[in-house]
Parts: structure tokens; C-alpha cells; sequence
């Protein structure tokens, strides 16, 4: 396993209509008993052998094994993943976590077109974790003040993206006309990173949780047909704030578990590889890819510990060298219960060895969940 207990699950998508009328062969293979997820080496014009390229780069099966693999490539087997399935193995039990008074991240990593939005996000006729987590989370709030528990719920929401090394605040309406607003991050003692002057609503039921869901994510997609595809480029963080004060009648004690819910659907994977293959980008003075970069550099320092022992100071991992990382320090080597989702398109070999490779990476990292509870009086 690796040692971490990051939870690693990788999915991988049905063909889109292009790649059905290219008649484009699927690379992958998931062993539903074993959890094996095999990458095939796609058959190379001009009957070159596997493993002898040209590049001298060996193109090769490659075998990974992770706590889950979702098989949403074909609906007709029996094995397949529905948005369901992902949410009743990942969701549920993370949200059983955010109860007990942990905070949880879930994370969507893959190239662009891979399914991170559609397995974070989905659609209103397959809703994907968010909308599910949300679901749940007030259906057991409402369950359990029918059971007339001494317990008090409070649920508070916020949801912004990083584009371009810059935090703007997605339940803010953009103005079309006006320049884009941009929040700085501040650093607490007790709480840590944080976006300053986020928005964040508290809200009291389903509907209202959903409203501003749907808010934030219309004014991703805004900017992204504006802006020249910024969702591909642009990482959305959506986060719940559960608060439980619970009040023991029989010693008037009250104690309070606040825990924060996560769910982040990261942009394309493919962008971090070409800026370090030209750096062109970078010294055109855009900072699209600095978050993703560091992103790879912190969870290598973390999946490391040789080399973290190894140095002399403990702040090694380089979490404050963009702003992805420092906001999602404490999910990535902190007090947080996390998972990675991999997405992988089923005929990309190049860039699915990659995704695949992070995430083997990932499964190394261990982070110290507690729970988050105090007692008010
Ligand atoms: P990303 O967010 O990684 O760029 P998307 O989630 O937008 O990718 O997915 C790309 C396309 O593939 C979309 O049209 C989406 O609806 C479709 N898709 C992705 N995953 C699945 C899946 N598991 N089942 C069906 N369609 C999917
Ligand atoms: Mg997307």
C-alpha cells in the first residue's frame, strides 16, 4: 500500500463521440476482485515492437493497483460505475468522517476531458460527489432532529476557484463589465491558509445548498466561455462547513465538532507537463500552471519521507510556493482525511501513465486527521 493512507481511487470514462468514430481502442483494463488497473501499450503504426521505440522511451503495460477502480467505460457490464456507486464507496464514508468531527478533501486529478467535473460535479440527470455529499449531509441532518437529538446543526458554504495564481470567489455574481475580483489569502495561527473576505453563506436546507451550488458553478462556466476554456485551466474548490454543538442534558455540558467538507476538481493535469517542457508560458508571465506544478513538487516532498527526514528544516514541502498549495496544505499533509480521484480517458496512453503515476505517488502520503471538537461550556 505504500504506506500513506491517502484513499487512491482511479475511474476511467466511456469513448466521446470523436473517439467512437475513430474507432479508438480501449488501453484500459480493471480487475473488479483485485483492483489491478492495467494500462495497455496502444499498437503502434509500422509494426514497431512494445518496449522498442524510436525515443528509446519504453512503451509497455504498465500495472498499478489502488484502493478503488471505478469502471465507468461501458455501461452494459456488469461492473460498471455509476455516479451511485462512487459516491456509496467514497462519499458516504467521508461524510461519516465530517460527522465524527474530521475534516475531509476529496480531489479530482486528471487531464482535461478525463471526467473530473462529471465525477465531482456530474449532471443534473447523474449528479456527481458534491450534490450528492450535499444531499446527504441534510438528509441526516434532518433524520437526526426528527430523532429530537440535543444536537444543533450549522452549515455553511463557500466555493471559489484559483485561476492564474489568483482566488476569485464563485458565489460572487460577476460583473461583465467590470475587472475581475481577486481575494488574498491570510494565514491564521489556529486555523491556517485561508481566502480573506470569502463568501461564506450559511444555509438551512437541501435546496438552499443546492442554489448556491449551481451559482458558483454558472460563474465558472461564465468566466470559462469568456475567458478562453479557464475550467480546463482553473481549479474549483468547494467547501462545507459542518458545525454540531451538541448539548448534554445531564451534565449541561455543550461541546462543539466543527468539521470542513473539500471537494476539489482540479485543472487539467496535461497543462502541468508542457509548461516544464518549454517554460514559455511561465516567462510570458502567466502563472496558469504554477499551482499544478507545485501541487506535484508538495505531494513528492510528501510521499517522501527519506527525503523529508533528510533535511534540516521541517518546512521542506513547498506548500507556500503557490496558492493551490498553500490553501490545501493542511488536506495534502495536515489534519485532513483525503482522497484522490485519478481520471483517466481510456485511450491516452502518454497522459494516463502520468495520471497513474501521481497518483501511485499519492498513495505514499500519510496525513494526522483529529477530530475537531471543544468544549464551549
Ligand atoms: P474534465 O472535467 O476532466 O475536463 P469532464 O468531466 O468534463 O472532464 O468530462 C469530459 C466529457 O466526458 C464530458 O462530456 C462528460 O460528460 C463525459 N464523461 C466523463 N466521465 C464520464 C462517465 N463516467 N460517464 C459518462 N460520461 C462521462
Ligand atoms: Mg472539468
Amino acid at each position: 500500500d505504500g504506506g500513506g493512507n491517502v484513499r487512491v481511487v482511479v475511474r476511467v470514462r466511456a469513448f466521446l463521440q470523436r473517439e467512437i468514430e475513430k474507432a479508438t481502442r480501449c488501453l484500459i483494463d480493471m480487475d473488479p476482485i483485485t483492483q489491478l488497473t492495467t494500462l495497455r501499450a496502444p499498437e503502434i503504426g509500422g509494426g514497431a515492437a512494445p518496449g522498442k521505440q524510436k525515443s528509446r522511451k519504453v512503451i509497455d503495460d504498465k500495472q498499478f493497483t489502488f484502493d478503488n477502480s471505478f469502471w465507468s467505460h461501458d455501461v452494459g457490464d456488469a461492473h460498471y460505475a455509476h455516479q451511485e456507486d462512487v459516491y456509496n464507496s467514497l462519499g458516504e464514508e467521508f461524510l461519516d468522517h465530517n460527522f465524527e468531527g474530521y475534516h475531509t478533501c476529496i480531489f479530482a486529478y486528471g487531464q482535461t476531458g478525463s471526467g473530473k467535473s462529471y465525477t465531482m460535479m456530474g449532471t443534473p440527470e447523474q449528479p456527481g460527489l458534491i450534490p450528492r455529499t450535499c444531499e446527504d449531509l441534510f438528509e441526516r441532518i434532518e433524520a437526526a432532529q426528527n430523532e429530537d437529538s440535543n444536537v444543533a446543526y450549522n452549515v455553511r458554504v463557500s466555493y471559489f476557484e484559483v485561476y492564474n495564481e489568483h482566488v476569485r470567489d464563485l458565489l460572487v455574481p460577476m460583473v461583465p463589465s467590470a475587472a475581475p475580483h481577486y481575494l488574498k489569502i491570510r494565514e491564521s495561527p489556529t486555523e491556517g491558509p485561508y481566502v480573506k473576505d470569502l463568501t461564506e453563506v450559511p444555509v438551512r436546507n437541501i435546496n438552499e445548498i443546492m442554489r448556491y451550488m449551481k451559482l458558483g458553478d454558472s460563474s465558472r462556466t461564465t468566466a470559462s466561455t469568456k475567458m478562453n476554456d479557464t475550467s480546463s485551466r482553473s481549479h474549483a474548490v468547494f467547501t462545507i462547513m459542518l458545525r454540531q454543538i451538541h448539548h448534554d442534558m445531564e451534565t449541561d455540558e455543550t461541546t462543539e465538532r466543527s468539521s470542513r467538507i473539500r471537494l476539489v476538481d482540479l485543472a487539467g493535469s496535461e497543462r502541468a507537463k508542457s509548461t516544464e517542457a518549454t517554460g514559455a508560458r511561465l516567462r510570458e508571465g502567466s502563472n496558469i500552471n504554477k499551482s499544478l506544478t507545485t501541487l506535484g513538487r508538495v505531494i513528492a516532498a510528501l510521499a517522501d519521507p527519506k527525503q523529508l527526514r533528510s533535511g534540516k528544516r521541517k518546512d521542506v514541502v513547498p506548500y507556500r510556493d503557490s496558492i493551490l498549495t498553500w490553501l490545501l496544505k493542511d488536506s495534502l499533509g495536515g489534519n485532513s482525511k483525503t482522497a484522490m480521484i485519478a481520471c483517466i480517458a481510456p485511450s491516452d496512453y502518454e497522459e494516463t501513465l502520468s495520471t497513474l503515476r501521481y497518483a501511485d505517488q499519492a498513495k505514499r502520503i500519510r496525513t494526522r486527521a483529529v477530530v475537531n471538537q471543544d468544549h464551549i461550556s
